[in-house]
């Protein structure tokens, strides 16, 4: 038999597996404590400075963080001029996006409803509104600004930090009394950040917090407008562990590398929330046994991680929940002497191919059939490699090019 015909047999018999619904192992599922104090983040410990009362507070209260951040402050740092892959343009670029999205901090506050501006879009309507077809309209109108998905959480505990860790939120108890979340994911495109850990991911990343912090403000301004109390949780400024609220809201599972897996993107996405006392109808969440499955036997996240921050073995207990839970310390560090959020894990992760429709029709295999999902492991290797190299830079990023 010629190796052809064999590939196309082993092709048409997946087919065939992929079609018999055949679900698998149902694998434990744990809601998380109320437990992370942002303070303890990495972005926060990066923002306190030596010699700043932060700075001594935070290493009085957690002395034994202090030798690896240490190490992380000896590295050129994000964005930084000495970075392994620094590019002018692209880090000008990440840079100029995190600085357009402070734009939306004045609106991120809780603050008070609005007056009404008029009868029909005050309190009138405030009564009058009904939890489908408010949530409807807010969920329609984020798709249409461009996020790829929408979703609504009713919150709980677990998904707010204990304290803030950020700005003029450093050591404040976070206190939020909304009853909702709305959770929007935007798409991270695939060429940017295929090229991770070098500099075109970074640039992708901070353009998409901008544009997830744009229609996050422009649906809090909206509610505010309808008579509602809303918040913002986008870039730098979240009271919530978006992740979770997103999971909540039925727009994905938390895969192994602890990142939302989307059903269509896997983890290229961005999350950003918006958290109101509007009366909302919740979606159902997003647990979803086959993700996890497929997570306990691919692991090639872990296998291409540059600095092996990502777990091998199965979930384990944590006050997070049963769940995989990377080494924040090693893949900021990585960061800090990279220069850009490197995203190698969600770059090769076999959910973050392009959502087309060869793609969809694997995705839905996956969630079919146990045996399937073994195959497309395989398939995902043979195909893409075990370990990819990191995409080519489009010339156009790349200084030197004619
Ligand atoms: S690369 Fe594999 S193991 Fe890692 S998150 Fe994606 S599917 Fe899961
Ligand atoms: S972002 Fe990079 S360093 Fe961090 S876990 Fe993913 S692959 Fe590892």
């Amino acid at each position: 038999m010629t190796i052809p015909l064999l590939i196309l047999l082993l092709i048409v018999a997946a087919i065939v597996l992929m079609l018999i619904p055949l679900k698998g192992k149902k694998h434990e599922l744990a809601l998380p404590e109320r437990h992370i104090d942002e303070r303890d983040t990495m972005f926060s410990r990066n923002e306190i400075k030596p010699g700043e009362k932060r700075f001594e507070d935070y290493y009085s209260m957690r002395p034994a963080n202090r030798a690896n951040d240490d190490v992380f402050r000896s590295r050129p740092g994000l964005l930084g001029y000495d970075a392994k892959y620094y590019n002018r343009f692209a880090f000008a670029s990440a840079e100029a996006s995190f600085e357009a999205v402070e734009a939306f901090f004045p609106y991120r506050e809780k603050g008070k409803r609005q007056k009404a501006k008029d009868k029909s879009r005050g309190e009138a309507c405030f009564a009058s509104d009904t939890d489908d077809e408010l949530s409807k309209f807010l969920k329609h109108w984020a798709i249409k600004m461009g996020a790829h998905s929408a979703g609504i959480a009713e919150m709980r505990d677990y998904h707010y930090y204990t304290y803030g860790g950020r700005k003029e939120r450093y050591g404040k108890e976070v206190n939020n009394d909304h009853k909702y979340g709305i959770a929007i994911t935007v798409e991270m495109d695939h060429e940017l950040i295929s090229t991770g850990p070098q500099a075109p991911a970074v640039m992708e990343s901070a353009q998409q917090y901008l544009k997830s912090g744009m229609i996050a403000t422009q649906l809090v301004l909206t509610l505010r407008n309808l008579g509602y109390e809303a918040t913002t949780h986008i870039d730098a400024n979240y009271d919530v562990i978006c992740p979770l609220v997103a999971r909540d809201a039925g727009l994905g599972e938390i895969g192994r590398m602890g990142l939302l897996m989307t059903p269509k993107l896997g983890p290229r996405v961005r999350i950003a929330v918006v958290t109101t006392d509007a009366p909302l109808l919740c979606d159902k969440p997003g647990y979803d046994n086959t993700v996890i499955d497929f997570c306990m036997i691919c692991k090639k996240c872990a296998r291409v991680c540059p600095s092996s921050s990502i777990p091998y073995g199965g979930r384990e207990s944590h006050p997070g929940g049963f769940r995989w839970q990377i080494n924040q310390e090693s893949c900021f560090t990585y960061w800090c002497q990279a220069g850009t959020d490197c995203g190698r894990c969600m770059a090769v992760c076999p959910y973050s191919h392009k959502s087309n429709l060869i793609h969809n029709i694997i995705r839905w295999g996956i969630r079919n059939n146990f045996i399937f999902r073994r195959l497309a492991v395989k398939f995902d290797d043979l195909f893409y490699g075990s370990r990819p190299d990191p995409g080519r830079m489009p010339e156009w990023i790349m200084e030197d090019y004619e």
